[in-house]
């Protein structure tokens, strides 16, 4: 199957559609797997800073405990957790390196500030284990002021932690949006590119029934005389290349104006639609058999130009053998042609029309001597 040009453009187009549609959608895909992996990384950091405030805390209370009794459980708990703590925050300085979320506010100000804390609450069990619980009894309410100052940075975190959360979400969301939209129009694009490419195929058929129907005869369905003249014409042309014979019968129908008068200009049809498929029947494997003109049909002969006589006389006696009735024509009484035949070996000076002439008076030989014969250019 051969493509026109523009079907090949509306393929093209087709296809880079097609690619364009795979190519958007695996970036949108994209896009949502990074705001995926941002919540998953986001949710542990909110884990963990959640961690920070109670546990500050607990320190604070495990330190006042631990200046009243000044009991070795009481000191372990803080170190307990005070362990946990740092441990919460080497964990939250390991996520947010990963993926910075919070980098400033972890950075400049929570964890200077937890330092701050630990360095007096260091300070405090330093004094308690030195036997100066006076003056750490001094100091006891300094722990609650880290404290204090801790909470706008920890509902900082928290707020934070949020609007990352609710951005990737958002994100994500108008991502998986517009790949919807995005792969809706591409589709619709290639639906409408398909009929358009389906619709060349069915411009390119009805043309190719035009051209038939321009060479064809409407009654009989062979070729016209169109497509005569164009055979003719290509046929000359390479006969005088090849130095070789063409052969032109020309048949007409006998006395086919008393047909018609006889049985009607319908009947008239149907007889010629008969010769027609008779000829087209024992002639058409030798050359093109067309419809020249009214009740005159003709046939040219290239390659088997040798086999013009064989051929003239098949077609007269098959038509015979048709005994198609006609009573006004006597003494037949049964649709016959005539025949006019001649072949020539075209020369540089030769015109197609010569060779027309020679068979037009040949037909015309054939007539007057008595219808229902052949009558050959080359037997004058
Ligand atoms: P001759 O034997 O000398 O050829 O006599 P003829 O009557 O066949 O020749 P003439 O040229 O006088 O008449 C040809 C007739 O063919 C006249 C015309 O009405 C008829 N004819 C031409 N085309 C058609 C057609 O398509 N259908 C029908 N039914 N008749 C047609
Ligand atoms: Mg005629
Ligand atoms: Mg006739």
């Amino acid at each position: 199957m051969k493509l026109s040009t523009l079907q090949l453009y509306l393929l093209l187009a087709l296809f880079s559609l097609m690619f364009t549609s795979v190519w958007s959608y695996n970036s949108f895909l994209k896009i949502e797997q990074e705001n995926e992996r941002i919540l998953t990384e986001a949710i542990p950091i909110s884990n963990a800073a959640a961690r920070l405030f109670p546990l500050l805390l607990d320190q604070e209370l495990t330190v006042r405990s631990y200046l009243l009794d000044q009991n070795d459980q009481t000191f372990q708990q803080f170190k307990d957790t005070n362990a946990e703590l740092k441990e919460t925050i080497a964990r939250l300085k390991m996520l947010d390196q990963r993926h910075p979320i919070m980098k400033q506010l972890l950075a400049e100000e929570a964890i200077p500030l937890i330092q701050r804390t630990d360095g007096f609450y260091e300070q405090q069990i330093r004094w308690i284990r030195d036997n100066q619980v006076e003056r750490a009894t001094l100091k006891r309410y300094s722990g609650m002021d880290y404290v204090n100052q801790f909470r706008p940075i920890n509902a900082k975190i928290r707020q934070d932690i949020d609007n990352i959360i609710k951005e990737a979400t958002d994100r994500s969301k108008a991502a998986s949006a517009s790949a919807k939209w995005v792969i809706v129009i591409v589709v619709s694009v290639a639906v409408l590119l398909l009929f358009a490419f389906l619709q060349t195929f069915r411009l390119e058929r009805s043309k190719q029934a035009l051209i038939h129907r321009s060479l064809h005869d409407a009654l009989t369905g062979i070729p016209n005389r169109r497509a005569f003249d164009e055979h003719l014409e290509t046929s000359f042309t390479s006969a005088k290349e090849t130095q070789t014979d063409v052969a032109l019968i020309l048949i007409d129908v006998d006395e086919f104006k008393r047909y018609n008068d006889t049985y009607g200009h319908l009947k008239g049809d149907w007889c010629l639609q008969k010769v027609a498929g008779t000829l087209k029947k024992h002639a058409g494997d030798f050359g093109l058999v067309s419809r020249y003109g009214g009740e005159e049909f003709a046939v040219i002969l290239t390659e088997q130009a040798d086999q013009a006589s064989h051929v003239a006389e098949r077609i007269r006696s098959e038509i015979l053998q048709l005994n198609i009735e006609h009573a006004t024509y006597q003494p037949l009484c049964r649709v016959s042609v005539s025949i006019g035949l001649a072949v020539v070996q075209p020369t540089e000076r030769m015109q197609e029309g010569d060779l027309i002439v020679l068979a037009d008076q040949a037909l015309y030989r054939a007539k007057s001597s008595g219808r229902n014969q052949i009558s050959s250019h080359e037997a004058s």
